[in-house]
């Protein structure tokens, strides 16, 4: 009887000593004990498990790296909810301040196209400053080093990059041509500027890129090459040589205003480069480079050599009165349905670079011809802000 007794205690006391142990075992494998472990605090336990997914808990566990919790809590701008933004944050970028992360967290900064981490400080003391901006230019301007610049006039800034024709990698340039021209309004500082009118004439200049077909540009910034012939010339209206493109439309638009009882009359067309230098040379021998840079495009920087432009006139008028007949009005209204524009408008000689020319169009296609006219832009604004921003 008294073996039996002994047996029953002894069989208790072995469950008993199991459940101990069963618990001892869940209490080991618990998130609570392996964070306290990590060195976590009680009240930062309870706030991990109260905003943090098992998952995010048990990476949090496994990471060789602690998330300063205490700390992130004590930042006037923590808020709770964001808990598990902030340790993930910190477990992709380790070893930042607690106010940093909090700061970037709220802002978003990281989810940012172009966001780098290295220059987050920056980001952040950007933001200060312009806590107006949207996110994202605060990201992008950074990553341009515009916070380096030093910035006379914050509030040009914030109204040039929501311009319409704004284009990103300018904007040290709109900055300085501002500083330059305070007057000007800002569309005109980034038209300008899209146009490289900031520029000297001359300056800064570039090769014309020839992959732009139709779209290539010559003008006082972009040269084309002396050797630069197209290679489907063809004549058109006795001796004057276009491409055939051009040839093409031109007849169709000639002869549409035939039919309205206009009549359209050929000037130039095609120069080559030769004979753009010969013009040139003889303006600059007679009357000085000034006058030749005032009257005639340098070799290289005529549109003509494109082929790709044409002077029409009539007849009736001598050529730079084109603009009081109704030849210059039907062109007005249709040119660009032909593929043409009106090269050098009047007013937008400081874009341009050119005085107004009401007789000389250049083919640029249908497409890119309507934009322009309804744009009201010229090809060196439509080509930076469309083509090749
Ligand atoms: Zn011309």
């Amino acid at each position: 009887m008294k073996k039996k007794k002994t047996i029953k205690q002894g069989l208790i006391l072995s469950l008993l000593i199991l459940i101990i142990i069963i618990f001892a075992i869940i209490y080991l494998c618990s998130p609570s004990f392996q964070l306290r472990k990590k060195g976590y605090q009680s009240n930062e336990i309870t706030l991990i498990e109260k905003n943090l997914t098992d998952k995010e808990i048990s990476n949090l566990i496994k990471s060789n790296h602690k998330t300063p919790i205490k700390d992130l809590e004590k930042q006037p701008l923590f808020q709770r909810k964001k808990l598990s933004s902030y340790v993930t944050f910190d477990q992709s970028y380790p070893n930042h301040k607690a106010n940093q992360i909090v700061k970037a967290v709220n802002l978003n900064l990281h989810k940012q196209k172009g966001f780098d981490i290295k220059k987050l400080d920056r980001y952040l003391s950007f933001y200060q400053t312009y806590q107006n901006l949207d996110i994202k230019y605060i990201i992008s301007l950074v990553n341009q080093n515009i916070d380096r610049l030093e910035i006379k006039d914050p509030d040009f800034l914030l109204s040039v990059i929501t311009e319409k024709y704004y284009i990103e990698n300018r904007l040290p340039r709109y900055l300085q041509y501002h500083d330059t021209h305070p007057t000007f309004k800002v569309s005109i500082v980034v038209r300008h500027v899209n146009a490289n009118a900031d520029y000297e004439y001359y300056t800064n200049t570039t090769p014309s890129n020839p992959n732009d077909q139709l779209l290539i540009l010559a003008n006082k910034y972009t040269y084309l090459d002396a050797n630069y012939k197209p290679n489907d010339l063809v004549t058109v209206e006795g001796d004057f040589m276009v491409r055939k493109e051009v040839k093409d439309a031109y007849q169709k638009m000639s002869q549409q205003a035939q039919q309205e009882g206009l009549s359209f009359h050929m000037n130039s067309a095609y120069r080559s480069y030769q004979s753009q230098q010969q013009v040139y040379r003889e303006y600059q021998q007679k009357f000085g480079q000034a006058y030749a840079d005032k009257y005639a495009s340098r070799p290289g920087y005529s549109e003509h050599q494109t082929g790709l432009a044409i002077d029409i006139t009539t007849r009736r008028v001598r050529f730079n009165s084109f603009d009081e007949t109704e030849e210059y009005q039907w062109l007005q209204n249709h040119a660009h349905e032909y593929g043409f524009i009106l090269r050098f408008p009047k007013g937008l000689e400081q874009i341009t670079g050119y005085s107004y020319e009401p007789w000389h169009y250049r083919y640029v296609g249908v497409e890119a011809a309507t934009k322009i006219k309804q744009e009201n832009i010229t090809l060196e604004e439509y080509y930076a802000y469309y083509v090749n921003p």
